[in-house]
């Protein structure tokens, strides 16, 4: 069986964010506390007990203190189900996480040497020591399957693949620590249950749905896909911020180019939202845009949703 565990749906800064005064920061912390949601990251496993992060956001305590799945088994002095983390990004909802990690519990990162080359040139990252915490590079388009701390294999394929995206915001402009190529700043991820073929996508960051991505999605059981923005001007139409969503490196939901369409005619089982920012309507239940979303299919989930494939 294929577990997942929805840890968090918001996009960076979360809902709501520390500085933010926006319709759906001011509800959350207001009447509304059920738009509250920690920053996007998913857990998975193969077998219940031993668990993979896709991504380690800036809320991981909380969402480890949310999650019995991830709690240490009782009776156990130290000790964490958590076996690995698989990092799509070097965006600091990806990886700041990490460093609330750092009690000596075995565990692998598993990055493109692109993101790797960024841990590895931020000093404070090195409260992750290399005998513990192992840092396995992944390329785009090579299966692999993480192992589990005493080396036994966890049941899990991942396949990254390369995604249309954008580096990390605080690189921009600069020299990226492991080259301004552009190569494997965005990844997908498929993950598979090896003993069912049960499988499930993760795309929390994509500027463009190609006609790749489409062939690929075809089939599929699940889907976690990019929800950042309603439309890509919203930030600045709501007078909070300069950038597009595609600026940042995100498709918007709506339009003719956005994800609600572009997946219109792809068979896909079930579609869910993910890296919601807190600008977007289709937060707000009886907005206008989440009925748009939902007529679509899709569905916009609360922190802590499991699902069994
Ligand atoms: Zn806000």
């Amino acid at each position: 069986m294929l577990r997942v565990v929805v840890l968090g749906a918001a996009a960076g800064g979360g809902v709501p964010q520390w500085n933010c005064g926006c319709t759906v920061c001011l509800m959350a912390r207001g009447e509304h506390p059920e738009l509250q949601s920690t920053q996007a990251s998913i857990a998975v496993s193969a077998d219940g007990a031993h668990w993979y992060l896709v991504n380690a956001s800036p809320d991981l305590r909380q969402q480890l203190i949310n999650t019995p799945q991830l709690h240490p088994k009782t009776g156990a002095l130290r000790h964490s189900p958590i076996a690995g983390v698989i990092l799509t990004n070097g965006e600091v909802d990806a990886v700041a996480g990490l460093l609330s990690m750092r009690e000596g519990s075995p565990f692998a990162i598993y990055a493109h040497p692109k993101v790797l080359a960024i841990l590895k040139a931020n000093s404070i990252f090195d409260v992750l020591s290399e005998k513990n915490v192992a840092r396995v590079p992944i390329e785009a388009d090579r299966g692999f399957e993480p192992a589990l701390p005493d080396g036994s294999p966890s049941g899990l394929e991942i396949l990254p693949f390369a995604v249309a995206g954008k580096g990390a915001w605080y690189l921009e402009g600069k020299a990226h620590p492991g080259g301004n190529d552009g190569t494997g700043d965005t990844l997908g991820l498929r993950i598979r249950d090896r003993a069912t073929g049960k499988h499930l996508y993760f795309i929390a960051a994509c500027a463009d749905v190609t006609d790749d991505l489409k062939s690929r999605l075809t089939g599929a059981p699940l889907v976690f896909f990019d929800g950042t923005v309603w439309r890509d001007d919203e930030l600045i139409l709501a007078g909070l911020g300069a950038k597009t969503g595609l600026g940042m490196g995100h498709i918007s939901m709506s339009g003719s180019k956005g994800a609600i369409e572009s997946l219109a005619t792809v068979a896909i089982d079930r579609r869910i939202f993910l890296h919601i920012n807190n600008s977007n309507p289709a937060l707000l239940r009886g907005s206008q845009e989440r009925r748009i979303a939902e007529q679509a299919g899709w569905q916009i989930p609360a922190d802590g949703t499991e699902i069994v494939l």
